[in-house]
């Protein structure tokens, strides 16, 4: 059967309108907001009005109950949406209001009655705490059932949009004692008494997005903003919220793809300035060494785009896509960071230099090889799937 990548025309207008805020908005500021980090950029502000509109639009993309055979929509337009704006800037990206990673979690995991709810609100992620970052098993974050709240106590660090964002997916468990089955999602209003910012981060990359410590000191939330099911399933484990994550590997993949094209576009233009031609007719090695490196890496980015697609496109039909989702963003993570290094190599002084947006790039790349999972976590996922092992086989 042959494979159609013509990618379908309604997502065209989500392209185009993306491509055009990366280039006319994201671009002329991306330096200023490097500079002045932790300062918010009122750039995007238009931005996130259309964000929250094209949700609307989202709700209805295939979903009318007829047989399509295969379903292109939200997670299609979300990767789509995410390379074309990290082309522009990736910390820029992240910090466009109503499209947080706390969103992806409720559109994953969110009932019907949730999703209405929750249409509206901006939401960051919160994971990761001061004792772990990878093991998201280790969850120390509790919340307990009192009355119609549950009552939420611990401290998330390194949350994305956390001091921009009016809402925060937190993970906390139910039961310390159950392991990992007793870990939920919870969909906090930042505004509830006992939820503070205690700090920003200072960072290497992404500097225009703020990274935040939030701290949870007995804020209670309604018992019905618990996502997903609050039954303590001890053989079904966490798939629940680690469903979250089938989602969100693929945006950040796609970031990845995004921010390599524009640094394997500049390295383009600088081959060809200084005379060399790119000649896929001929094979790589038999060409300048820097052709032969744009070649591979060029060939890398492709496959990156590849994986992206697939694994978006299993989760808009229902597959699922764990293995997939994890295989895009090892493969997108991996290269965005070779392409953009070799950017700077290439570059040389243009690359080293502040005068340019490449040595920015090699800087906000790194990123997109740690959050949602490192690259050797995602490397342990395929493993496991791919050998049929447990975790607690492969660790
Ligand atoms: C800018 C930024 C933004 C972030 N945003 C968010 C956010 O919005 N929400 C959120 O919850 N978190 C967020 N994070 C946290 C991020 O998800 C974690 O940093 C990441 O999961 C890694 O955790 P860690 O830093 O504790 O590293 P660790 O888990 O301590 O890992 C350290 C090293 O050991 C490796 N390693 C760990 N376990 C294994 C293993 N079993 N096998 C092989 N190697 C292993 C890792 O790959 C890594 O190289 C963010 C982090 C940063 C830097």
């Amino acid at each position: 059967m042959a494979i159609n990548l013509e990618l379908p025309e309604k997502l065209n207008s989500t392209v185009e309108r993306a491509r055009l805020a990366a280039e006319h908005i994201f671009r002329p500021v991306s330096r200023k907001y490097d500079k002045a980090e932790h300062e918010y950029p009122t750039e995007l502000d238009e931005l996130g009005k259309i964000a929250k509109e094209a949700r609307g639009g989202d709700k209805t993309a295939d979903s009318d109950g007829a047989d399509h055979g295969t379903v292109n929509g939200a997670n299609l337009r979300s990767v789509l949406n995410a390379r074309e704006l990290s082309w522009g800037d990736v910390g820029l990206m992240l910090s466009i209001p109503y499209q947080g990673l706390g969103n992806a979690a409720i559109a994953a995991v969110a009932n019907d009655e949730q999703l209405e709810r929750f249409a509206d609100v901006w939401a960051a992620m919160a994971i990761t705490e001061p004792a772990f970052g990878s093991d998201s098993a280790a969850v120390a974050t509790t919340a307990v059932l009192d009355g119609d709240d549950y009552v939420i106590n611990g401290e998330k660090i390194f949350v994305t949009a956390g001091s921009r964002a009016d809402h925060v997916v937190v993970w906390a468990t139910l039961d310390k004692s159950v392991g990992r089955a007793a870990i939920k999602s919870f969909v906090v209003p930042m505004a509830t008494d006992g939820v503070t910012v205690a700090r920003l981060e200072h960072k290497l990359g992404i500097k225009s997005s703020d990274t935040a410590v939030v701290r949870f000191e007995n804020a209670r939330v309604r018992a019905d903003n618990l996502l997903g099911s609050p039954e303590i399933n001890v053989k079904k484990g966490f798939g629940g919220v680690m469903q979250t994550f089938d989602n969100t590997r693929p945006v950040v993949a796609a970031m990845a793809v995004g921010l390599g094209r524009a640094a394997l576009e500049e390295v383009r233009r600088i081959l060809e300035e200084a005379g060399h031609e790119i000649d896929y007719d001929r094979p790589a090695a038999a060409q300048h060494a820097a052709v032969a490196d744009f070649i591979r890496l060029e060939s890398d980015w492709e496959a990156s785009w590849m994986l992206t697609l697939r694994a978006a496109w299993m989760a808009d039909n229902k597959q699922p896509n764990s293995t997939e989702a994890s295989m895009s963003k090892a493969k997108a993570g991996r290269t965005v960071t070779d392409v953009t290094n070799k950017a700077v190599e290439i570059g040389a002084t243009a690359g080293f230099s502040e005068t340019q947006l490449l040595e920015k790039w090699a800087r906000d790349s790194k990123i997109l090889d740690i959050f949602e999972g490192t690259q050797q976590i995602q490397q342990l996922i395929i493993a496991r799937r791919v050998l049929g092992k447990s975790s607690a086989d492969l660790r």
